[in-house]
């Protein structure tokens, strides 16, 4: 969709690249580690000051108890993280459970490593599942959960009462979790994150994987992390060393200092901020026709684009590029056995002025088959 959307010149809301602004001190402070002379290999798991401002932040904010020294590893950005974890931990043959509407890459990692994907569909309007469809996942070969919260592309924050399902499995099973939490810090309506290694029964199985490309808006850094249980750990980092032999040295620097140098508002500002582009798109998708299933964190959103002509997702994706000049991602790209025929999924971190001629574009663009009487109706959260 990138592509077709470059073609027609038009507004690339499909991708989530984050084209939003780097904070200063993000900046300033990998100049710094460039100066101070901080360009060499850093040991395979990264570089003390980053893996202790991590374990200070997984304390602080996820709850969790890790030691710096031998449970975090730093890799390149989560993507990285979760192939050494699946390099490390997984067999070929063995079964790792998603929920889907899931994330490409999570399905694509465990393709890679020769494990099997097996689903567990979640339901609209609040993405959830139930305990039976779960257990009914489960396999003989089964070695692993993978959690995305908050999730992309649904957007879905798993709550306590469902995490807890998950490690009732889990420990049952005894299985691991593999979590992504890179969406963190993105929750709306006053939601608040639960990472589920700080859950009962799951901190001696869990792999909690995040990073700062979302964060500080620094896709491009790959600057992300595994951490967990020692002796996993231990392995992940064999694996990342010989994968990637290290992050980006100056960069590591310059997140660990932003790490302990940006208070509570900056998070705080961020959620305000990407709280009200996401108020803005659903109202335009709304007032398009297009009912978005408003996220409760992370920067998509799926809409039903039901009324949009088109057999497939990706022949509406196209009709929609076509019409208003907006990419998007079809919805079969998150479902396996062609599910999400009638969903589309646009990202909404991007810079202010695309965000406002994106929605422009979205209402005023001639969607009119979409277009329904009801579509004027304020958006309301
Ligand atoms: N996990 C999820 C769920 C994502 O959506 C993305 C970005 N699209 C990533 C990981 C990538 O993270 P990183 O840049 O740290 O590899």
């Amino acid at each position: 969709m990138s592509v077709e959307c470059e073609k027609v010149g038009g507004i690339n809301l499909a991708q989530g690249v984050c084209d939003t602004e780097v904070p200063a001190a993000v900046r300033e402070e990998a100049h710094r580690g460039i100066e101070n002379g901080t360009n060499s290999y850093t040991r395979f798991d990264g570089l003390e000051v980053l893996r202790e401002a991590i374990a200070q932040k997984l304390q602080r904010y996820n709850g969790i108890t890790v030691e710096p020294e031998t449970d975090v590893v730093v890799s390149a950005g989560a993507t990285g993280a979760l192939y050494c974890a699946c390099l490390a931990l997984l067999d070929p043959g063995d079964e790792v459970i998603l929920f889907e509407p899931y994330y490409g890459y999570h399905v694509n990692t465990l393709l890679a490593v020769d494990a099997v994907p097996r689903y567990v569909t979640l339901r609209p309007p609040d993405w959830s599942f139930t305990a039976d469809e779960l257990e009914r996942a489960l396999g003989p070969r089964t070695k692993a959960i993978v959690v995305n919260t908050p999730g992309n592309p649904s957007g879905k924050v798993f709550s306590r009462a469902e995490l807890e399902l998950i490690a009732e499995i889990a420990v049952r099973y005894d299985i691991f979790v593999l979590t992504d939490e890179i969406y963190e810090h993105f929750l709306y309506d006053d939601r608040f994150h639960l990472s589920p290694a700080s859950i009962d029964g799951l901190k001696e199985r869990t792999i909690t994987i995040s990073g700062f490309s979302k964060t500080f808006s620094i896709t491009g850094w790959r600057i992300g992390y595994a951490a967990g249980p020692t002796p996993w750990l231990r392995r992940i980092g064999y694996v990342n060393d010989l994968v990637y032999v290290c992050a980006p040295s100056p960069l590591q620097y310059g997140v660990a200092l932003s790490l302990s140098k940006l208070e509570h508002s900056f998070y705080e500002g961020l959620c305000a901020e990407y709280a009200a582009k996401r108020d803005q798109i659903c109202s335009a998708l709304l007032k398009a026709g297009l009912r978005p299933h408003v996220p409760q964190g992370a920067y998509y959103v799926l809409a039903d684009v039901s009324p949009v002509p088109g057999k497939t997702s990706k022949e509406k994706a196209m009709s929609i590029l076509g019409q208003t000049g907006v990419a998007c991602v079809p919805g079969d790209a998150f479902f396996h056995n062609g599910g999400g025929n009638n969903l589309v999924r646009f990202c909404f971190a991007k810079t202010s002025h695309e965000l406002d001629e994106a929605c422009r574009r979205l209402t005023q663009g001639s969607l009119d088959s979409a277009r329904k009487p009801e579509a004027a109706s304020a958006f309301k959260t």
